[in-house]
């Protein structure tokens, strides 16, 4: 490990190696948005959308959040459902914008044909109204904005990022095609990132039913670069056409610059019809054959979506099964699969089966299978808890707790001996390079891999953990460790010396009564918003930090409770159970940060 890493270290609990990247909710920003000085004539005379957007018919009310972008027609808003904290995406076109047939008849369409898609890999359409002064579509919101955001910041991707966002157009563009739909306007600011980094495909406004060839419209629609050359030729868009875009879509994301990029519009419709392009020798020879299968003049010449995925580009290299948000920002630092878990993942099929876990399930318990020759033990977490299902029960604990909340100026008295849960005291974030590292109350440290695998070390380190996902489960003595595992051992061992030795303990509790080191929650999620860091447990708690003035919230499950323990600046903690915060109020410093949480598990609980 590259110790130098860790030279700036301050007595803190937590050391941060990785930009911020997550953006805080809505609410939590100024209100309204900062009024740029050069705006244009008409922006000056368009009336400021209202903080309240309520749908008279169904009598739900929305808070306008920031500004998320502006299109052809509309301006995007975060907003959220103040019944329920739930975040949107709302496209708000105002009337006078469609105040002609034709104009209207193409939100129209939009809505029409968006409402019929559900794909995980379509932006999801939630439901639409209309006032006088606007119509307002509700979609799905991706925090991370789109792939044009990310090129802008990072110019050109790697091999296995353009493979993994590829992949998931892919995807949603079968789907698409599959239901007789053309995109016709793929490009990179209608891919859409959400807070997961996952893709979704949007923006329906130029999107049509597939007709035959006779039967096609004839017009020029999209965006210029990627035009295909028989739609600029006026022999209409059929699927192929859409392979063409995304064919440019590739080429954009390795080179930097789309393919037919000119400095005059009319030689760059020359080059597209010529199909006159340069390949840089720095693509790599696979890339270089697959965007020359796919940029042909002849529609029929043109790879199929399935042959694309069978290409050697995606066949022979490599891809992610997530990213990191910093990829937005900067190239990650993407490992295949180390030999450990590929090892383990044949091990698991075998012992396991390949039969899946359901996603959601409130009651989590572990099954041994089988002891292997005195070796290890392994388990399958039948039901095991998803990042999503503990920040969503949380979610609906905190709301709740929140609602009933009377008003109080201090917190209720708190209680005098709670019962012993275990949280993190250090952490460090060394995901540029390996993962997020941690130590618990009861001593045990455990590293987050990129990779998605976990191994933590327990029972003052004579225990080994290792998580191949969240539900299959190994348990080693340490001294009989196997060889696939020790890189990653070794690891956890360096990131546990760096916090024992650095860091400081980030409150006063746990040294009295420390739960038993065999309870050892494993951390399923984090992430970083600009003030606070938030964990996921498989024991359905989790925790907050909050970076500037180090105060932490714990949210610890009980049987069917929670007990929430408030660590303040002065690094005193005090436990209330949930419900006796709705009933008895807080002070205003809790109610503030329980509001701030409960709107980023909003984030997680929808992704
Ligand atoms: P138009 O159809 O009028 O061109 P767009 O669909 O392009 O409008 O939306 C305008 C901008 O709003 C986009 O560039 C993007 O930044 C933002 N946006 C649109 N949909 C979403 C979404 N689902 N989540 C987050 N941002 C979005």
């Amino acid at each position: 490990m590259d110790s130098t890493c860790f030279n700036t270290a301050q007595r803190h609990s937590c050391q941060m190696m990785n930009p911020d990247l997550f953006k805080p909710p809505a609410d939590l920003r100024q209100a309204g948005q900062p009024s740029k000085p050069n705006r244009s004539k008409t922006e000056q005379i368009r009336p400021e959308l209202a903080q309240l957007v309520v749908d008279t018919k169904t009598g739900r009310s929305y808070s306008k959040g920031k500004l998320l972008g502006k299109g052809g027609f509309a301006r995007c808003y975060e907003m959220t459902d103040l019944a329920n904290n739930k975040m949107y995406a709302v496209k708000v076109i105002p009337q006078s914008r469609v105040s002609k047939p034709h104009q209207r008849d193409k939100i129209t369409n939009e809505i029409e044909l968006h409402k019929t898609l559900q794909h995980k890999h379509v932006v999801k359409f939630s439901h639409h109204f209309e006032d006088q002064d606007n119509i307002y579509i509700f979609l799905e919101l991706c925090s991370r904005k789109s792939l044009a955001h990310i090129w802008k910041a990072r110019h050109t991707l790697t091999d296995p990022e353009v493979r993994y966002y590829l992949r998931q157009i892919i995807s949603g563009l079968k789907y698409l095609h599959s239901k007789g739909i053309l995109h016709r306007d793929l490009k990179l600011g209608n891919f859409f990132v959400n807070e997961n980094m996952e893709l979704r495909l949007g923006d329906f406004g130029l999107a049509a039913k597939l007709e035959t060839v006779e039967q096609r419209k004839k017009t020029i629609c999209g965006t210029p670069n990627y035009l295909a050359p028989e739609v600029l030729n006026r022999q209409g868009h059929g699927t192929e056409s859409d392979v063409w875009s995304l064919g440019c879509v590739m080429y954009t994301l390795l080179c930097g610059n789309p393919p037919f990029e000119t400095l005059d519009l009319k030689e760059t419709y020359k080059c597209i019809k010529e199909v006159r392009y340069s390949l840089p020798p720095s693509l790599s020879p696979a890339a270089q054959k697959l965007i020359s299968a796919v940029l042909q003049k002849n529609p029929s010449d043109r790879l199929t979506l399935d042959q694309i995925l069978a290409h050697e580009y995606f066949s022979k290299g490599f891809t992610p099964d997530k990213l990191p948000p910093s990829a937005c920002v900067m190239v990650p630092e993407l490992n295949p699969p180390s030999p450990a878990k590929k090892f383990f993942t044949k091990m698991a099929k075998s012992l396991f089966g390949k039969k899946k876990s359901k996603g959601k399930v409130q009651k989590q318990h572990c099954l041994p299978l089988s002891l292997i020759k005195g070796l290890f033990l392994c388990a399958v977490c039948e039901d095991a808890l998803t990042p999503a299902a503990v920040a969503e029960a949380a979610m609906n604990a905190l709301n709740s707790c929140l609602s009933t909340m009377p008003a109080a100026s201090k917190n209720p008295p708190c209680l005098v001996k709670p019962k012993p849960f275990v949280w993190v005291t250090k952490w460090v974030d060394y995901s540029n390079k390996y993962g997020f590292g941690y130590q618990l109350s009861n001593q045990n440290v455990g590293v987050l891999f990129n990779e998605g695998t976990h191994l933590s070390l327990c029972d003052q380190r004579r225990t080994v953990h290792y998580c191949l996902t969240n539900n299959k489960h190994f348990t080693f003595q340490a001294n009989a460790l196997p060889e696939q595992l020790q890189n990653q051992k070794h690891i956890v061992e360096l990131m546990a010396n760096y916090m024992e030795q650095n860091l400081m303990e980030g409150g006063d509790l746990g040294c009295d009564e420390r739960p038993s080191p065999g309870a050892c929650p494993l951390l399923l999620q984090w992430m970083k918003t600009d003030h606070a860091l938030v964990m996921l447990f498989n024991n359905g708690s989790l925790q907050v930090n909050f970076y500037t003035d180090h105060t932490k919230v714990i949210l610890s499950k009980l049987s069917d409770s929670y007990v929430l323990t408030y660590i303040s600046r002065e690094r005193l903690s005090s436990s209330y159970p949930l419900s006796v915060l709705g009933e008895r109020g807080s002070s205003p410093e809790l109610r503030h940060r329980l509001r701030y949480v409960t709107q980023l598990l909003q984030h997680y609980a929808s992704a």
